[in-house]
């Protein structure tokens, strides 16, 4: 049986549409990078750079962090790196979901050593309650309750990332 919709195709898709034309305005004359953290960004990402209007290039990050099945731990271990430099660039960090913001956090200092002119980040999703660092998000999805979710690019034990809506794991 498929989890239960907690957010539709069609309520990501207005979302991401509008997340894009906000990041279009705001960027307008300039150009972005935008960085996707993989695995479970890469629908969001795919919609998203599609939503924007400017010109810009796309990169990838690898990031895992240990833990449960349903919690992470905070360790994160970067994977996979950047294929080129960002110095002097606009970078627009695509992330599935902040949860304990760890690994935001991470990522953030991270970036910033390889002096970027800019680093804003767009998160499909948000749980504010399981917040155990303070992290800026400057183009949110949409707020969640602290549930286990899936779907759009998420995954439990690796299944279930195709799924076109956001799910609920029960
Ligand atoms: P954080 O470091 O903010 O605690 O965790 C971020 C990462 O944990 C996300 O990028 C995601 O991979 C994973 N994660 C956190 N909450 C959920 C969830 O509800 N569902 C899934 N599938 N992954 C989650």
């Amino acid at each position: 049986m498929n989890p239960k919709v907690l957010i539709s195709e069609e309520e990501i898709r207005s979302r991401v549409s509008e997340l894009g034309a906000m990041i279009s305005r705001d960027f307008a004359g300039r150009e972005l990078t935008v960085v996707g953290v993989l695995n479970g960004s890469f629908m969001f990402m795919a919609d998203l750079v599609r939503a924007i209007d400017l010109p810009l290039r796309c990169d990838f990050l690898g990031l895992s962090s240990y833990g449960s099945a349903t919690e992470s731990s905070g360790v994160v271990a970067l994977t996979k790196d950047l294929s080129g430099p960002i110095e002097g660039r606009d970078i627009l960090v695509v992330e599935d979901i902040v949860d304990t913001g760890l690994t935001l956090a991470y990522l953030q200092e991270n970036l910033s050593t390889r002096h970027p002119r800019s680093v804003n980040v767009a998160a499909l999703l948000s749980k504010p309650d399981r917040r155990k660092v303070e992290v800026s998000v400057d183009y949110l999805g949409f707020t969640i309750e602290d549930r286990f979710v899936v779907g759009y690019g998420l995954d439990f034990d690796g299944f279930f990332r195709n799924l076109p809506y956001i799910g609920l794991m029960e």
